[in-house]
């Protein structure tokens, strides 16, 4: 006998117990009496179990169709209109769940274009806090509105870009070589307010010398760690004053570390300030402990070399020729600076 229908999943399986035993008797009790012939018992039990089974089956298909009507019926009631509360279009939307329309959903105040203007400058508040908490310097720098003592080397600085607008790679940094009081810190401040302002990074962090000479006092008490790995993972960092660090051999590794990591592991911009501008006096602010140190500022200068862009700000009128951005003092054999934006 063959029982297996599949519309019997949609029977209550009790009741198909039920009846099967109710069959399993009777075909017992026929098969006894042999009247009548159980093949006729067996051909009724199957159709009587299938016409039940079809019955069930047109139940369910029946509901469902009406739960799929009443689905559907919900989502265009759902369907609503709201009128923008800052620039007073009218916009459409869905309420979320419709069974709590008007009494717990919420009517949106704002249209996709608003809501998405006020959510960018939510975040853009709350980068430019976050660049407040990182450089208490920052007042100082920004404050400084008077014309910049190198205008011309000050707007190269700010139209300093990592990226092309398809996302290229055009360079890893800036180098401002040049004397005190030139504004090139300033313009750094300047350049940095900017793009965190227009998310080209997250978020910026000076250090300078003062920073950079407590490495040995770090080492001591142990926080080295946590500092380089700050300095390493921020994206976008100024370090101040380079050439004011006294170097040793551990802040000669460590600072070695710090430029391998950003310029060439994670490819993090940097932009450096500092008074050197030859090689030789970069190399001889390393050579003052042993040769170890000594090859490590070479391959710091070399490395900066070839993934910044070096801006000269001695010069007075910065010459309009982009590969004389790259000097290096007189006779220098050094490559233009890579990745310069002209
Ligand atoms: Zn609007």
């Amino acid at each position: 006998m063959n029982f297996d229908i599949h519309a019997h999943h949609y029977l209550d399986a009790n009741t198909l117990e039920q009846q099967l035993a109710v069959m399993h008797k009777r075909l017992t009790a026929a098969s006894l009496a042999d009247d009548p012939p159980i093949h006729e018992l067996r051909e009724y039990a199957h159709r009587w179990t299938f016409e039940k089974a079809s019955k069930q089956q047109q139940v369910f298909e029946e509901t469902r169709a009406l739960a799929i009507k009443h689905q559907v019926e919900y989502y265009r009631n759902s369907r609503d209109k709201a009128q923008c509360k800052v620039c007073g279009v009218e916009f459409a939307f869905h309420w979320e769940n419709p069974h709590r329309k008007s009494r717990l959903s919420q009517r949106p105040e704002l249209c996709l274009q608003c809501f998405r203007e006020k959510r960018d400058q939510l975040l853009r508040d709350e980068r430019l806090a976050q660049f407040r908490v990182d450089n208490p310097l920052m007042y100082h720098y920004l404050d400084q509105q008077g014309a910049p003592p190198r205008p011309a080397q000050y707007q190269a600085v700010l139209n300093w870009r990592d990226h092309d607008e398809e996302c290229n790679r055009i360079s890893l940094g800036l180098v401002l070589v040049g004397d005190s009081f030139t504004g090139k810190t300033t313009a750094c401040y300047h350049l940095a307010h900017g793009a965190v302002e227009r998310n080209d990074f997250s978020e910026f962090l000076a250090v300078n010398s003062t920073h950079l000479n407590s490495i040995p006092e770090k080492v001591l008490d142990r926080s080295i760690g946590p500092f380089m790995e700050r300095l390493k993972s921020v994206e976008l960092l100024l370090i101040d004053d380079l050439d004011k660090v006294r170097i040793t051999p551990r802040v000669a590794s460590e600072l070695w570390g710090l430029f391998e990591d950003r310029l060439r592991h994670h490819e993090f911009p940097i932009l450096i300030t500092m008074n050197t501008r030859t090689k030789r006096d970069f190399v001889r602010l390393f050579s003052g402990r042993d040769a170890d140190s000594r090859q490590i500022g070479l391959s710091i200068y070399n490395r900066i070399r070839q993934a910044c862009q070096f801006i000269d700000f001695d010069v007075e009128t910065q010459p309009a020729d982009p590969p004389a951005l790259g000097t290096d003092g007189p006779g220098s054999q050094e490559p233009t600076a890579l990745g310069n934006p002209n």
